[in-house]
Formats: structure tokens, sequence, C-alpha cells
């Protein structure tokens, strides 16, 4: 069965390359009637941030995509977090070294920084690998009783896998990704890496593995950024003689303009977080998806575009149409743009999409915060406006005019329409007005456009200046649908305060 992970470090707010593993997992799992988990890698503890965790649940519940099994939530292979599981790690950084596929390794860190001087001085890089490690402060030359005795001695240590053996490894390490094909990696070039912390906790590559091992994840797709780990981690799989789940490894999210990939940094600018870390409890935050206006389901869909397509121009999924079309064979292999523009106009198409009243309700608050109003007037002038916005918080400044009488008037657009006969015109349009009894949007139009060619007078005569009259600037959805919603009384108001 398909059994896939998200597995955050809890550093920190969700950012989009996180969201979208976390997304493309979910959709795999679905895809294929698996189950999506989160395991929260948190055994790294300098970098342990507050509320992060939480924080995790809460953005992916908001976006729609919670996880089937996680802390807390149908723990059959709990627990998931990993500074919880502390005590299974030990054992098989153990199991390795007694096969003989780690080692214990002493070096303080002055010994460390005392190769890489003395390598520096000969123009090398110290790496500590198969070439050195015998010369190192190792287990390896110890004898049993020797290593006892140090261990004994309480001596600091960490345990480094042997990455390579020349005398037993082939050279390279040969692994399939499911959207790059082939990846080959020569074992010689790779170092030993530390599996067990001075601290007694594991490193992020042996609890990883050993918790995909013990979770039965089939799975793992994850950023491109892990790739440089997968030799590493295949070839920890082959020394527990375990089998390897599948991998897949999803390209990398580039900067909107230019080169190189997108960093944090850039993903302030652009409201990056999926909403900020400290949402609860600060006065005032940066800006999340959330809090710039985004709907969780457009935010889904401009992700799942981030590196994959259902090979037609299709850009509107929604999540039920994004499951059953996923397929990691679709992912490509080259970065993704990061385009903040078209982000936009996906919230627009989702924000067209609602109805009205959905959309006046969450306007609502946003109107009663400037002025009183009720959700029937404002159901009525998001119809009017809504085709403009991209977000609610669009819509006051599209719509403000309805709820507020204009007391300024756009100067440049009064100096080109207001001309010396306007006022006289306008007087003449408001007894025309007065008389008006069915006062909708069509029959206003008619009596209006008949008086003006009774009168003779054009368009442009008429039509402006009842515009800034209304409006206070030459905006606007059709003037005569202003002029119905604002109702005879507030119409004539208007003009007659325009000509004052
Ligand atoms: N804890 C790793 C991270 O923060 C997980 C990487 C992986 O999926 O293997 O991204």
């Amino acid at each position: 069965p398909v059994r896939v992970r998200f597995a955050p470090s809890p550093t920190g707010p969700l950012h989009i390359g996180g969201v979208r593993t976390a997304l493309f997992n979910y959709l795999f799992a679905k895809k294929n009637n698996g189950t999506f988990y989160v395991r929260i890698e948190d055994t790294d503890q300098n970098r342990f941030v507050e509320g992060a965790e939480a924080y995790i649940f809460e953005a992916l519940e908001w976006l729609g995509i919670a996880p089937d099994e996680t802390v807390g939530v149908n723990e059959k292979f709990g627990p998931y977090r990993q500074s919880e599981r502390k005590d299974v790690y030990k054992q098989y950084a153990d199991e390795l070294v007694a096969a003989g596929k780690a080692y214990y390794a002493f070096d303080s860190a002055e010994d460390l920084d005392k190769q890489r001087a003395t390598a520096e001085a000969a123009g090398k890089t110290f790496i500590y690998n198969w070439e050195n490690r015998g010369t190192l402060d190792t287990s390896i030359n110890l004898t049993e009783e020797e290593l006892n005795t140090r261990l004994a001695k309480g001596d600091p240590f960490v345990i480094r896998f042997k990455m390579y053996d020349a005398t037993t490894d082939a050279e390279t390490i040969e692994a399939t990704d499911l959207i790059r094909g082939n990846v080959s990696f020569k074992r010689a070039l790779l170092d030993d890496k530390v599996l067990f912390k001075q601290d007694g906790l594991p490193t992020y590559h042996l609890a990883n593995i050993v918790d995909d091992h013990l979770m039965e994840t089939s799975h793992v797709i994850r950023g491109e950024e892990w790739l440089p780990s997968l030799p590493l981690h295949i070839a920890l799989y082959e020394a527990f003689g375990w089998d390897a789940p599948e991998f897949a490894h999803l390209p990398l999210i580039m900067k909107p303009v230019g080169k190189g990939k997108l960093s944090k940094r850039d993903g302030d600018k652009l409201g990056f977080p999926v909403f900020p870390l400290d949402w609860k409890t600060a006065d005032s935050f940066s800006m999340g998806y959330r809090e710039q206006g985004y709907f969780p389901e457009a935010v889904v869909n401009f992700l799942a575009l981030l590196g994959w397509n259902d090979g037609t121009d299709k850009e509107l999924f929604s999540l039920e149409e994004l499951i059953a079309a996923f397929d990691l064979s679709r992912v490509n292999k080259s970065g993704a743009k990061f385009d903040p523009e078209k982000n936009k106009w996906f919230n627009h198409q989702y924000l067209q999409e609602k109805d009205d009243a959905e959309i006046a309700t969450l306007f609502l608050p946003i109107v009663q915060s400037h002025t009183t109003s009720n959700l029937e007037t404002v159901t009525k002038v998001v119809s009017l406006v809504k085709e403009r916005a991209n977000f609610i918080t669009d819509l006051w400044e599209l719509s403000d005019y309805f709820f507020v009488t204009p007391t300024e008037y756009d100067a440049k657009a009064s100096k080109k329409q207001w001309k010396e006969q306007t006022p006289e015109i306008m007087k003449e349009l408001i007894a025309i007005v007065s008389g008006i009894e069915e006062f909708t949007s069509t029959n206003t139009e008619t009596v209006v456009k008949n008086w003006l060619q009774e009168k003779g007078y054009g368009f442009g005569q008429v039509m402006p200046p009842l515009r800034l009259s209304l409006v206070g600037a030459m905006k606007g959805p059709h003037v005569f649908d202003i002029v119905e919603l604002l109702g005879k009384e507030e119409t004539l108001l208007r003009i007659q305060k325009a000509i004052d």
C-alpha cells in the first residue's frame, strides 16, 4: 500500500516549498488510496522554534490537506515526533557498528579544525572519508577492549557511517528517481556522515531512514535539495538490509525574475508563509497568504502547478480534480518558476466562482469597520464590482462610494468633465430623475436617454459628470446600476452636492 509522509522540521513558518512538498505527497496518497502522514523531525534541538509544530498542523488544516496519521491522530506507527522516539535510534546505530558498517569517532571539534587547517594549507579540502578515516581518532584502530575503556571513561563520541569501503563496495550507487530517472553517485567522493551525535540524538539521516522504514513509507517525495543525500540514504537501507522506498525529488522553485532558487528572503516580500508564525500572539506581523486574502483553494491550485501539469492547458483544478489527475510521471525535472502575479489570477478566479452572498459575508466586516450597512446591500454591491477584484480586501476600494457619499472629486477628471454649462444640465437631470417612479437601472437609463435625445445633449455632457457626482471619480460599473443601488434619494443628493 502507498504510505507517504511530509517530514518537516519545526523550525519556523511553512514556506511555499514545504507546502508544495506536503501537497504533492497528499495528492499522491489520495490518488492511490494510500495514507498521508506527517512526521515531525525535531531532533535538532538548536533549531527548535516554539509554536512551529502547531503551526504546521494549522497550515495543513487551512489548506484542506490534513494528514491521515500524525501526532495525536491515528497513531498507528507512533510516536510521530522524533524527539519522542529518541530511544529507538541508538540501537540501529549500534547495529551498524556491530556489522562494521559504522564506527565511533572521538575527534573533538578542535581536532577537526586542525585537520581542516592542515588540508587547507596543502590546498585541499578536508573530507572525513574512506581515505583518512583510519588515521583519525576512530574505533577502527581500537581493540574491543580499548574501545570499551574509552566509552566507559565517557569520552565524547559520534557514530559515523562508512560510506565507502574500497574492498567490498561497488564504486557507484545507482538509484531510480521517479521524476529524474536513473541517477548514479560515486561512492568514493562521499564523506562519512555522522549518524549519531554527541548529544545522544540521531542526525536527520539516521532518524529519517529508520523512521521511513519503521513507519512503512512506500515513497519518499521531497524537494530536490535532498537529492545529494540520496546516495547516503540508499547506502543506509542497504547496510540495514532493508528495502528502500521509491524516491521522487520535486523540482526547485525558482525566483519570479532572474535566475536562481527562490529564497526565504524573496519570500518575505512575496508574502511567503502560509500565514505568519506569530499570528496568534503578535499585535502586528508579517504577511502570509491567508493574510493577503488568498483562498486556500487558490493556494492549493497554484502550488499544484509548481512543477506539475496534467498535460493539457487546464489550469483551474479543485482539490478533487487534482487528486484525480495527479501523476508523478508528469512532474517536471526543471525548476518551476514562481509567479506572484499568476497567483493573484488564481485567487481572482476562485473569487468569481463564489456566489455574491458568500463574498458579501466575508466582505461585510470590512464594510462595517467603515460604516453601517447590511448583508443585502453589500451583496448587491458585490455583484456589481466583484469582477474587478482579486481579493476580498480589494472590494472596499472598488466600492467605497456605494457606502460613503463622496466628499472629494477626482481633480483631473473634474477639470475635464465638469464644464461651465454642467451645473445647469445637472439641475435639469435632477428634475428628470425626481420624476422617475420605477427606479430600476434599465428604466432610469431609458428615461434619461430619452431626455438626452429630446434636448439634444451629448452623452459626454451628461454621463461623465453624473458618474463623477455619484462616485467621485471616473470608475465603477455601469452608471445606471450605481443609480439603482444608491436609490433615488441618495442619487439626487449626490448630484445636488456636486453642483454645490
Ligand atoms: N526533515 C526534512 C526537512 O526538513 C525532511 C526531508 C525528507 O523528506 O527526507 O525537509
